[in-house]
Parts: structure tokens; C-alpha cells; sequence
């Protein structure tokens, strides 16, 4: 084997467990800036992990009492979904993890209800076919605020 072929692989290692650990914090994973950036190049603007609202929501949007949770297939648990199949390894542990998760996710959902937040879930197989997602959002969401719209408008022609 050549040396400089070896010293490339490990090069690699570090960054990627990087990333992985990254994604498992979930501070800022590749379906969440997806999301965010199709609801940006809309038009609409928005808080992200918002910390003090129960399940620290992926995108708020204050005004409205909005909210966008984007969810991974796995570690959500997304009903009928082949992403989400339990591993076969500790299946139990797994099974019980991913219950629990379930639970709480509920939970949060009923909180954000109850002081007046509406939420709704993007799960990260839909994002295959994006402009659904944003459809669907904007329904949700509702119009782009007027006030935007025009200073847009304003910029463009200026
Ligand atoms: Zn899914």
C-alpha cells in the first residue's frame, strides 16, 4: 500500500467523526438547513432552536405562534417509514429508546398546544421532494408578511 493512499484515509477521520458528532447533538444537521434554507429563499425569516419552548423547535415563527420541527426518520420513529427501521442488534434497547423519544416528542406537541403554539413536523424522507415540503409549509405558515414583500420590492427597484 502507498503511503501517501494511507495518509489520506486517516486524514478523513477526524472530520468526519466531526460531523457525526455534530449531527448527534443536533445542534445544526444537513435536513435542518435544508428546511431552513427553502423557507429563507421563499421570503421568510425566522428564529432557530428556540431553547425555551418545549423540544426546542427547529424554526419559530414568533408572531405567528409557528412552529417547524424537522425530525429524523430514525431517532423519531416516523410511523411506516423504511428509515426507521429498529436495528436488529439490541433491538429491545433500541425499541425502548426510540418509544421513549416518541413519548416526549407527543408530549412536547401537547405543551406547545396548550400556551398557543401551532407546530408542524418535516420528516427527513420528504425532503427527496422539496417543493411538496415548501407547499406545504406555506399553507402552513401562511403569506410572507406584506411589510417584507414590499421592502423587497423597494430594494429590487432601487
Ligand atoms: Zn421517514
Amino acid at each position: 500500500m502507498r503511503p501517501d493512499v494511507d495518509l489520506g484515509l486517516f486524514a478523513d477521520v477526524p472530520d468526519s467523526r466531526r460531523r457525526i458528532m455534530r449531527a448527534i447533538r443536533g445542534k445544526e444537521t444537513l435536513p435542518e438547513r435544508c428546511v431552513r434554507s427553502v423557507l429563507h429563499k421563499a421570503g421568510y425569516r425566522f428564529r432557530k432552536n428556540v431553547t425555551g419552548l418545549a423540544g426546542r423547535p427547529d424554526i419559530a415563527f414568533s408572531a405567528r405562534r409557528k412552529l417547524v420541527f424537522v425530525h429524523g426518520c430514525f431517532w423519531h420513529a416516523h410511523a411506516g417509514c423504511r428509515n426507521a427501521a429498529i436495528p436488529r442488534t439490541r433491538a429491545t434497547y433500541w425499541g425502548a429508546k426510540l418509544a421513549r423519544n416518541v413519548e416526549r416528542d407527543r408530549e412536547n406537541m401537547i405543551a406547545l398546544e396548550a400556551i398557543g403554539w401551532a407546530a408542524e413536523v418535516v420528516w427527513e424522507c420528504e425532503l427527496s421532494n422539496i417543493d411538496v415540503v415548501l407547499a406545504r409549509l406555506k399553507a402552513f405558515i401562511g403569506p410572507v408578511s406584506v411589510s417584507k414583500a414590499k421592502k423587497k420590492n423597494q430594494e429590487s427597484d432601487g
